[in-house]
């Protein structure tokens, strides 16, 4: 029989996990589904990796990672799919966000031969208007640069066995799991839910972690900003040129502007588009410099129950 993985990553989750683990445990015995649940405490410091150790000494399918510190979700995710031994992975919040009754959809998906299942939002659940803007901008803007429709898709989605291999296989330490699933290929099936409430605690994003999250994500998966500034650039030219010969021909015609105001602007739009250049040179520059480092994308300081021969830090 096959066996489904389903991989939660956990910050600071310590009232959700019980919750969790019995409304995971109800659906999918009821569904008939052999599982194993990995927690991936991503360094909380609430106490969530007790939780789990407690739950993990009372029954054998669940399994727990913890890590030296905080290393973000994108860690959290693919430390849980290099310790998975399911056929098949299912990845989800720890919150109950993304609901547990859509599992055994996914699971039919899989069975008829699906590689990867989309979970897909049918709305964004309880977010402020500035949240839903700023998402809704974001997306717009990945689906652009990746070529595909990023607007409602989620972290939540089942990959099989080989899918999850192939993903942690790419060397890349700047992951990003929601289009990296995308970007594989492999046959797509969608499942559409609705994002639930969280049931405990308060969003782990800030708007600053978010605006971070997205200029992160964006510049991991495309290039196009970098040609963006040459684009930029050429324009600027073109309407300099345009500028200089309105200029000359007043000249010519005897009118020519005081034109202090003229300079100025100039100066300023050239400078300002000169600094933002720079700035997204220096992103991807940034970048560069931390894949060429090496450092590990996440450190494991200890496990729970029966972790298979995973590594505890990941090139
Ligand atoms: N999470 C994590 N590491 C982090 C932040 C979040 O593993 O640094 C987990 C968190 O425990 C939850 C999931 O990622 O299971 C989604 O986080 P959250 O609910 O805070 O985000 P939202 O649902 O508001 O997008
Ligand atoms: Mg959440």
């Amino acid at each position: 029989m096959s066996m489904l993985s389903v991989v939660i990553p956990s910050y600071n989750e310590r009232d959700n996990i019980k919750e969790t683990i019995s409304v995971l445990a109800d659906v999918l015995s009821k569904a008939d589904i052999e599982y194993e649940l990995i927690f991936v405490s991503d360094g909380s410091d609430d106490g969530t990796f007790d939780v789990i150790r407690d739950a993990a000494a009372k029954d054998g399918r669940i399994k727990g990672l913890e890590f030296s510190r905080n290393f973000g979700k994108e860690a959290g995710i693919f430390a849980g799919l290099s310790a998975a031994g399911g056929d098949a992975v299912i990845v989800m919040d720890c919150d109950l966000q993304h609901p547990p009754e859509v599992i055994p959809e996914m699971w039919k998906e899989w069975q008829n031969g699906a590689m990867v299942v989309e979970g897909i939002k049918t709305d964004r659940g309880k977010e402020s208007v500035l949240h839903r803007l700023f998402a809704g901008l974001f997306y717009k803007l990945m689906s652009a640069l990746i070529g595909m429709d990023m607007s409602a898709s989620s972290d939540f989605k089942l990959l099989d066995k080989r899918v999850a291999e192939v993903l942690l296989e790419l060397p890349e330490r700047n992951t990003f799991f929601r289009a990296l699933s995308f970007w594989v290929g492999f046959e797509t099936k969608k499942v559409y839910y609705e994002v639930a409430d969280r049931k405990h605690g308060k969003s782990k994003w800030s708007y600053r972690g978010l605006v971070s999250y997205a200029i992160r994500n964006a510049t991991s998966f495309s290039t196009l900003p970098l040609q963006a500034v040459t684009y930029i650039g050429t324009i600027t030219i073109i309407l300099s040129v345009i500028l200089g010969i309105q200029t000359l021909a007043r000249y010519l015609s005897g009118n020519a502007a005081t034109g202090f105001t003229t300079v100025i602007l100039l100066i300023l739009l050239v400078g300002g588009l000169l600094m933002v250049s720079l700035g997204i040179i220096g992103h991807y520059l940034a970048r560069i410099y931390e894949e060429v480092k090496g450092r590990p994308r996440y450190i494991i300081s200890k496990t729970v129950g029966d972790v298979p021969e995973i590594k505890f830090i990941r090139r």
